[in-house]
């Protein structure tokens, strides 16, 4: 294994912070983005010399750019890109101003975007590097009550999958990375919710909202095992375009599936009937 230098947005909780510990345990060195000036000294106390700690909210999609270039500057090249800043909104789809749905998409979407548009070109130049977004298994399948949060993580697998052809030619790697349920602060002081309105809704989606917060903190997925399998990805010398994390995630992505191609094949004589 070489020494590498990481990006990873969102090193304060959570998955960033757990992939930050195992890459510097192995020997890497990581720029890491957090919000506040109290995590970005807890951040870099983990290694000091080898953590750089960078304040960035990657929802101000205009400031991206100039931090991530100056970063750059002073720290040298980026070899590993992860794109894991992101945050849930839970609202039924009715009950939920559109206002929640852009922040939704101006980080988990545009955030990440802007992201990457700011290391493509060193990583196209330099003919090298890894962009991992880390996306969901709400970015293949969905769930009655997250639908903006799976549109945004279905956008970004969307736009990981295409950007994976656009630089294969300069041996640049991208992978989406799609956890099932972590225990990080996602579904606790992470989420936004939006508030109830509606009492038709009350019977399907009230017992789904008590069910994850009762599941807060103590989901199936283990950060420090996602940081591991992550690692592993990185090392392979041809990296998936979608590694999905945890067996909830590996059953429910795979049963979605088989449904989709059973009703694809269902239809298919009215899907050809359409040819001229
Ligand atoms: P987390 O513990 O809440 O961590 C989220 C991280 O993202 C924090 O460091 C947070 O920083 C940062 N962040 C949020 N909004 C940001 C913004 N506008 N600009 C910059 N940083 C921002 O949750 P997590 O589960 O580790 O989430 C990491 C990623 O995994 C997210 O993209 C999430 O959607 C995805 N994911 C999580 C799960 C799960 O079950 N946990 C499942 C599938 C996908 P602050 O401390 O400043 O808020």
């Amino acid at each position: 294994m070489s020494e590498k230098t990481f990006l990873i947005t969102g090193v304060s909780s959570g998955l960033g912070l757990a992939l930050a510990r195992a890459a510097l345990e192995a020997g890497h060195r990581v720029i890491g983005t957090v919000r506040q000036p109290a995590a970005l000294r807890t951040f870099e106390a983990l290694s000091p010399g080898r953590a750089h700690g960078v304040m960035l909210d990657v929802g101000q999609a205009d400031l991206v750019a100039p931090v991530l270039d100056d970063a750059i500057n002073r720290l040298g090249p980026v070899d590993v890109l992860v794109n894991n800043a992101g945050y849930g909104h839970e609202g039924l789809f009715e009950e939920s101003p559109l206002e929640h749905m852009r922040q939704q998409f101006e980080v988990n979407l545009f955030g990440a975007a802007a992201v990457m548009q700011a290391l493509v070109p060193h990583f196209r130049r330099q003919r090298g590097g890894h962009i991992l977004n880390i996306t969901s298994m709400g970015g293949t399948i969905t769930m009655p009550g997250v639908s903006y949060y799976c549109a945004s993580k279905f956008a970004l697998e969307g736009l990981t999958a295409a950007l994976r052809q656009e630089l294969a030619p300069f041996n640049v790697h991208v992978t989406a990375v799609a956890p099932g349920s972590f225990r990080t602060d996602w579904a606790g002081r992470s989420m936004q919710r939006s508030a109830r309105s509606i009492a038709d809704y009350d019977s399907l989606f009230d017992p789904i909202r008590a069910a994850r917060q009762a599941k807060s903190g103590k989901q199936l997925g283990d950060p420090a095992k996602a940081a591991q399998a992550i690692l592993h990805i990185i090392e392979a010398p041809e990296p998936p375009a979608q590694i999905l994390l945890g067996s909830d995630a590996l059953d429910l992505v795979r049963e979605h599936l088989h449904q989709r191609l059973a009703e694809i094949d269902q239809w298919q004589a009215l899907t050809r009937s359409t040819d001229g």
